[in-house]
């Protein structure tokens, strides 16, 4: 019997119930393939594989990361709170130390969910990372955490919430946002002033072969993770960068992400996109099980696989190597650029337009950040949506100091209720969430 190196736990939710319309490329089918090659390839049958049967998460749960408008149960359906859920449950079972690591294949995805949250954008409600995340600290007392989003697509919504969070560090790797949904994601990107480099924004060109990708991630990556050295690692494992995939125009393979996996080693896994249903996902997912399990992946290859047709061309590979000096260079100065970023106690103010393409909302938000040198800041996000929704969010965060607590009340107690038609305050040290 084929025995696994390190014990492995795996979710599938494929959400047969959920979709966005039936023809949508995020539909149930992408996990049914690959749960079939998976009982092909008899994953089960290892010894030190194991499955398990997603949870379902509460509002509470969401109310640690979102402000819904206006509230949870208008956002989400059941199988949001199963996905999340999903992630979740293999969180914990890395906690209770009953696998080393897991993957938690689920959709609905959720990385483009943002922290305010009027409705669904890139077929995201809500963050699933996110959840999973502030369970973690919540529940186990995790602090220092990595995310690395190696999703084709910029993960804007995982980068708005710990925009400001400097025990967060969030590297997205993605297809250049000048070529590809949501259009953003660039290397000047880096976070909020009181978290400058703990979000580090990484394009791609189009065209970016295994070994580019794999270049970044040697190069950049992995020294800035020893660097930063997090509690626990996480991937948002996408895999629209596969050569097939109908939305992107990337060249990795099923080889190329199982090697993505063995370098990084994440502690949790989180399927985020990939939409090339049969060709690529079936042997990307299993690719993926086989790395994290720390089994031989050799095998794993695409019927139609070509290196010839994989080669990067020459330019490709210049700008990736520009690239990887200039997120190296932001990174050795982040404290540099958090000490100009601004005055300890003043306020900085940020307004910003965010589009929902899943459910045509236009957002327009007036953020306040309180620079701080000891904790995360008090943030208020004024937020109107063309629902005709308009309301104020506050977030006091888990770390913050006793001036920005007070700050948050604060902001919380003006709130002119003639404006809005709600206002929320999210209290994270204390985990509460009042509304009114
Ligand atoms: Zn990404
Ligand atoms: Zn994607
Ligand atoms: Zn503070």
């Amino acid at each position: 019997m084929l025995k696994a190196n390190k014990r492995t736990g795996l979710v599938f939710f494929p959400a047969f119930d959920w979709a966005i319309d039936p023809t949508h490329p995020e539909r149930e089918e992408r996990l049914l393939y690959t749960l079939d090659q998976v009982l092909e390839e008899g994953i089960f049958d290892i010894s030190g594989i194991e499955e398990y049967k997603p949870d379902l998460i509460t509002a509470k749960e969401i109310q640690r990361v979102h402000f819904c408008v206006p509230d949870e149960a208008t956002i989400t359906t059941q199988s949001h709170l199963i996905s999340a859920g999903g992630a979740k449950t293999i969180a914990r079972a890395v906690m209770n130390k009953e696998i080393d690591c897991g993957f938690a294949l689920i959709r609905p995805p959720g990385h483009h969910a943002m922290r305010v949250a009027h409705g669904g954008r890139g077929f995201c409600h809500i963050n699933m990372e996110a959840i999973m995340v502030e369970y973690l600290r919540q529940e186990h007392g995790i602090k220092r955490v990595a995310i690395v989003d190696t999703d084709c697509h910029h993960g804007d919504g995982t980068n708005d919430i710990y925009w400001h969070d400097p025990d967060t560090l969030f590297i997205s790797l993605h297809q250049d946002g000048r070529t590809l949904y949501p259009g953003t994601g660039f290397p000047h990107e880096l976070g909020g002033p009181n978290a400058k480099g703990s979000c580090l924004n990484i394009p791609l060109p189009p065209g970016t072969a295994t070994e580019g990708y794999l270049y970044m991630i040697n190069n950049t990556v992995l020294p800035i993770l020893d660097e930063f050295k997090p509690d626990i690692i996480i991937n948002s494992a996408g895999q629209d960068n596969h050569y097939t995939d109908p939305l992107t125009n990337m060249k990795f393979s099923a080889q190329g992400y199982a090697e993505l996996t063995r370098l990084l080693k994440p502690d949790i896994a989180v399927l985020e996109g990939g939409y090339a249903i049969e060709g690529a996902l079936p042997y990307v997912n299993l690719g993926i099980i086989l790395a994290l399990a720390g089994m031989d992946f050799s095998q794993v290859v695409e019927p139609d696989y070509s290196p010839e047709n994989l080669r990067q061309a020459f330019h490709v590979t210049q700008k990736i190597e520009q690239t990887s000096e200039i997120i190296n260079r932001y990174w050795n100065q982040r404290m540099e650029l958090r000490e100009k970023a601004g005055i300890h106690g003043e306020i900085q103010h940020r307004h910003r337009e965010i589009f929902y393409d899943t459910d045509s909302i236009l957002e327009r938000q007036k953020e306040k950040i309180r620079i701080c040198r000891d904790c995360s800041g008090a943030l208020e996000i004024d937020s109107q949506a063309s629902t005709g929704k308009h309301v104020l969010c506050v977030h006091i965060p888990l770390n913050a100091c006793r001036q920005c607590r007070e700050t948050g009340y604060e902001m919380f107690e003006r709130a002119d209720m003639k404006r809005y038609s709600r206002a929320f305050l999210q209290d994270r040290p204390n985990d509460t969430y009042t509304i009114k």
